[in-house]
């Protein structure tokens, strides 16, 4: 289905990026993955539905290295249809106690790089007049929890950004939305995880569960593969009118 396409896939060396950008590759399109840690193990797990799939090692708090990425993608796979703004991190503290650096670090990371690579990526996908960008907020875009202030912002944040770019847009064939996950079992939660069982003194199950319980009506895990399959579909012209939309897939998180 995505045969003659491109795909750029930020933070896709773990967890949710990782799941969209083999799916992607699945379906076809030639992918460049993105992000930290083990780059080996996830160009292997990539290469096996696209053999030529590259890794570009851009720091997405660095505008810079995220411009230079898109231009790398559009010599070296002959564009970037498909964007996924997907690069994230978290760190957990009330306001008073935030660190300054984390603060920066997270509106960087989690809301400025899309941006970035979407001003660099747009003009490639306005002369095809075609393209794909899929933001990847949280159900954290659209509501609020304690101790997230950072996240909270950045994600309500690219929420809006995503409605200003699908408007910029609405006549062309690109069509930009953002897809809400609530927890999605990542290191990104098992750190959370961790940090609760530390502190209630109760075993990495029952902390998984009480995660759950708290927030995620269907006491289920979102996988990588289930926002995977949603991605696949935004990339499809089934999905041609789908426009600024924030979509939850979040066990009925936000229903209640
Ligand atoms: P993860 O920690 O498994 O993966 C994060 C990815 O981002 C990794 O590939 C990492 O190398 C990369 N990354 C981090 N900092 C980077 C930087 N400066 N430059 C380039 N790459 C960088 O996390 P995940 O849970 O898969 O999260 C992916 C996205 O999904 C994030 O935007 C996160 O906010 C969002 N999300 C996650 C959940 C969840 O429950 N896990 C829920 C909602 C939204």
């Amino acid at each position: 289905m995505l045969s003659a396409k491109t795909a750029l896939v930020t933070g896709s060396t773990s967890g949710i990026g990782l799941g969209i950008a083999i799916a992607l590759a699945q379906h076809g399109a030639r992918v460049m993955l993105n992000g930290f840690g083990d780059v080996e193990g996830a160009l292997a797990q990539v290469r096996r539905f696209d053999p030529k799939t590259l890794h570009d090692g851009a720091d997405m708090s660095r505008p810079e290295q995220i411009e230079a990425m898109i231009r790398r993608c559009e010599a070296e796979l002959g564009g970037c249809d498909i964007l996924v703004n997907n690069a994230g991190i978290q760190h957990v503290a009330p306001i008073p106690e935030f660190p300054v650096e984390r603060w920066d670090a997270i509106l960087a990371i989690n809301l400025s790089s899309a941006f970035h690579a979407m001003r660099a990526a747009l003009p490639g996908m306005q002369r095809r007049n075609w393209g794909r960008i899929v933001n990847v907020a949280s159900v954290h875009g659209l509501v609020a929890s304690t101790n997230k202030s950072a996240y909270v912002a950045a994600k309500h944040g690219i929420v809006g950004l995503t409605k200003v770019a699908a408007l910029e847009n609405a006549t062309t064939g690109i069509t930009v939305n953002a897809i809400c996950p609530g927890w999605v079992l990542t290191p990104l939660v098992q750190k959370q995880v961790d940090a609760r069982a530390a502190a209630e003194h109760v075993d990495n199950d029952q902390a998984k569960r009480e995660l759950l319980a708290e927030k995620q009506p269907s006491l289920q895990f979102t996988t990588p593969e289930q926002l995977a399959a949603l991605v696949v579909f935004l990339c499809s012209p089934g999905a041609d009118n789908i426009r600024g939309a924030a979509i939850n897939v979040d066990g009925g998180w936000i229903a209640q």
